[in-house]
């Protein structure tokens, strides 16, 4: 056998609003600090009304988190900047959804560098279209978990994150109130009038 250095490795983490993803993000990268390894997190800009220097979950778990402009390119800036890349062990990124495809690219030159890459963002759209970058990350990742949420009309496993109200925009920011998880039975991607029944937590986090 020869001696190889120490592979890289990509996780996604993914599935609809209110599944976790988020808190299993802070779950990793907190055993990954309790494991002395140098945790570096990000999120992107797109809701800062609650933390502006974290990541958190509806549950309200936090970690530590640096904003960037969701684009691969300020991602990347930001991760070698100064070569800051070589005291890093684990990236995590929230919300992966936003970003553009190049940050799958950018995923594979951290694999490349040996790093432990996690990301966690939605799989699909309102519209139950696949959501951007993650679909392709899901592909090229070494480990996939795929969450699911509670359906808030029946209670079963959730799959779907449904939008209530008009808008058909892609991206309309927010958390309980705009947006619950649904069923395959119950998703209905272009539905009219809803009054939500989203469970309301303390210190909601509104990111998408
Ligand atoms: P995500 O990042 O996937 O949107 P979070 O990690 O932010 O999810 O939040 C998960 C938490 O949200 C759960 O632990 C639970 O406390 C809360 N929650 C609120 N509504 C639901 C729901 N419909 N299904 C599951 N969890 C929910
Ligand atoms: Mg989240």
């Amino acid at each position: 056998m020869t001696n190889c250095p120490t592979p890289g490795r990509i996780e996604v983490i993914t599935g609809p609003m209110f599944s976790g993803k988020s808190e299993e993000l802070i779950r990793r990268l907190k055993r990954a600090r309790i494991a002395r390894q140098r945790v570096a997190c990000f999120k992107p800009d797109i809701d800062l009304r609650y933390h502006r220097t974290a990541i958190s979950s509806h549950s309200s778990q936090t970690h530590d988190a640096a904003v960037v402009t969701p684009t691969s390119e300020s991602l990347k800036a930001e991760l070698f900047a100064s070569n800051r890349i070589h005291a890093i062990d684990v990236v995590g990124l929230d919300e992966a959804q936003f970003f553009d495809t190049g940050i799958t690219h950018l995923a594979m030159e951290l694999v490349h560098l040996g790093k432990r890459v996690i990301l966690a963002g939605l799989d699909t759209t309102f519209a139950n279209e696949p959501f951007g970058p993650v679909p392709v990350l899901m592909a090229l990742a070494d480990e996939v978990t795929k969450l699911s949420a509670v359906c808030m009309v029946c209670g079963q496993p959730a799959i779907h994150t449904q939008r209530l109200g008009h808008s058909q925009e892609l991206v309309v920011v927010g958390a309980a109130g705009l947006y619950e998880a649904r069923c395959r039975t119950h998703f209905e991607p272009f539905l009219d009038e809803h009054h939500s029944e989203q469970l309301e937590l303390p210190q909601t986090e509104v990111l998408l």
